[in-house]
């Protein structure tokens, strides 16, 4: 894919980048190396401080970041305003909490004195995605940078603009040179970067062939890998549900970031009794969704990233329809420039079709019906993926068991899958492996010494 800023709302190319060469390559490996020395001897106070500083930069420059990611991907402005907000509390919660997160761990043993200590890698480099592209990278560089590493984003090629001012962001805040550093490169570049024996670990937040093709690159060097990929999280609403409150919450959860969230709720599995209600409540919230230039601040729903995302999205449609599904709203792009796609219900897909349990990446929702809480647990799990699952219910004996049995990374009661950096974020089967967020996130990317003294 070609480096480029191309407006998802009007389809018109902004600006195009050559993807660096090996030197220019190298040359940054170098630098990020140097930066290393010196950068993992640095406090925690200092680096605090400048992650402090970061936090001031994005909060006095919000409006305008914000801007440049509507502009790259299509969000909406008020989306990308609150994006940018939670990237400063997770900046700071990573500047408070890192000194006791990365403290030695005294354990008494046969030894006068035996501790873990928690040191730095080296350079990671992080494969970071487009749907919301300042968050991913913030939530893997503030526990990155306060661990004592040093960065390498590569970033998807739709979002340019937002990596370089990432980096730059990073330099205002007075971070040294090359502790944090953009490469515009393409996807095919990557096993190159990883292969370097610079580089000591990489995470991936993408797709799942990205994250296969990083892995056995990372492998093959016997580098570890963090892999944060798709989901087609459950939401499941029980009959003692509060359903007024189970469908606000599902039209957030399914249309956040134009549905373009790996965390989105794409499958609703409805027990029978509240069905008809359920999806006569979703039908008409469905359709009363303001659709428009994401740059206005009261459009709920912008356009698609990219024209293969809307072709994609489309093409699963119409699978979906020719495996059995009956669409009930929506179903096309709409007729007007840019990358946009009706909000959209299907339902009753027959779940033994492949299609029931793919990723839909955009604003569709697939209802299902279940008659009770063992059927809806089977059919939540029934997918390659285990990221988040929503599950609604009075029921005590019932919110037990989908705590116990849901397969998901993270398993919601009573409200919609998000992350909050106080809490590990990651998921399981399909959807990846290791955590970010909360202390497991700084822990990922550090060398867990035993030290046993005499
Ligand atoms: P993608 O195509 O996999 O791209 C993600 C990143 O990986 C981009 O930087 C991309 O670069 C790079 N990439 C693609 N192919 C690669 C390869 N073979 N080797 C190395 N790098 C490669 O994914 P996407 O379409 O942008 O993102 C959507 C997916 O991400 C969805 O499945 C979504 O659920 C998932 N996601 C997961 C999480 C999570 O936390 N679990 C969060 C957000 C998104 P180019 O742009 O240059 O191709």
């Amino acid at each position: 894919m070609a480096i480029a800023s191309i407006n998802p709302s009007t389809g018109i190319t902004i600006k195009t980048f050559t993807p660096l060469n090996d030197t220019e390559i190298k040359d940054k490996l170098n630098l990020g190396e140097r930066a290393f020395l010196d950068y993992s001897q640095t406090s925690f106070v200092k680096r605090s401080q400048l992650l402090e500083n970061t936090a001031k930069i994005l909060e006095t420059e919000k409006i305008e970041l914000a801007k440049l990611m509507t502009l790259e991907m299509g969000k909406p402005l008020k989306s990308a305003i609150a994006e940018i907000e939670k990237c400063a509390v997770v900046c700071r919660y990573y500047s408070e909490n890192s000194a006791n997160f990365l403290a030695d761990v005294h354990i008494p043993t046969d030894a006068n004195s035996s501790f873990i200590k928690y040191q730095p890698l080296g350079i990671i480099l992080a494969v970071m995605p487009w749907n919301f592209p300042f968050w991913q990278v913030f939530r893997f560089a503030a526990p990155a940078l306060m661990a004592g590493n040093v960065g390498l984003l590569k970033h998807a090629s739709n979002v340019p603009q937002c990596a370089l001012a990432i980096e730059n962001i990073m330099q205002k805040a007075g971070f040294p040179d090359g502790v944090f550093q953009t490469l515009l490169i393409s996807a095919s570049q990557v096993a190159n970067v990883i292969n370097d024996d610079r580089v000591k670990a990489a995470t991936l937040t993408g797709s799942e062939n990205a994250g296969i093709s990083l892995a056995i690159a990372a492998s093959k060097n016997i580098k570890k890998t963090v892999l944060e990929l798709g989901g087609s999280d459950p939401f499941i609403v029980l009959a003692s549900a509060d359903l007024e409150l189970a469908v606000n919450t599902a039209v957030t959860a399914r249309m956040l970031n134009n549905g373009q969230s790996c965390i989105a709720a794409k499958r609703f599995i409805i027990q029978e009794q509240i069905a008809d209600e359920f999806e006569k409540m979703l039908l008409e919230k469905f359709q009363k969704i303001k659709i428009g230039d994401p740059l206005e601040l009261d459009t709920e729903l912008g356009p698609l990233a990219t024209v293969d995302i809307l072709q994609e999205l489309d093409q699963q449609v119409k699978t979906a329809a020719n495996s059995g599904g009956k669409i009930i709203t929506g179903g096309k792009p709409l007729e007007i420039p840019g990358n946009f796609y009706q909000p959209t219900i299907i339902k009753d897909i027959p779940t033994d079709q492949p299609i029931a349990k793919e990723e839909f990446f955009g604003p569709v929702a697939l209802l299902f019906r279940v008659k009770n809480v063992d059927q809806a647990i089977k059919l939540a799990n029934d997918t390659p993926f285990g990221l988040g699952a929503s599950g609604w219910t009075n029921n005590e004996q019932e919110k037990q068991r989908l705590i116990n049995e849901i397969e998901a990374g993270a398993v919601f009661i009573n409200g919609m899958v998000k992350s909050d950096p106080r809490l590990p974020f990651g998921g399981i089967k399909r959807s990846g492996y290791g955590r970010e967020l909360s202390i497991q996130g700084i822990h990922e990317f550090v060398n867990i010494k035993t030290v046993w003294m005499r």
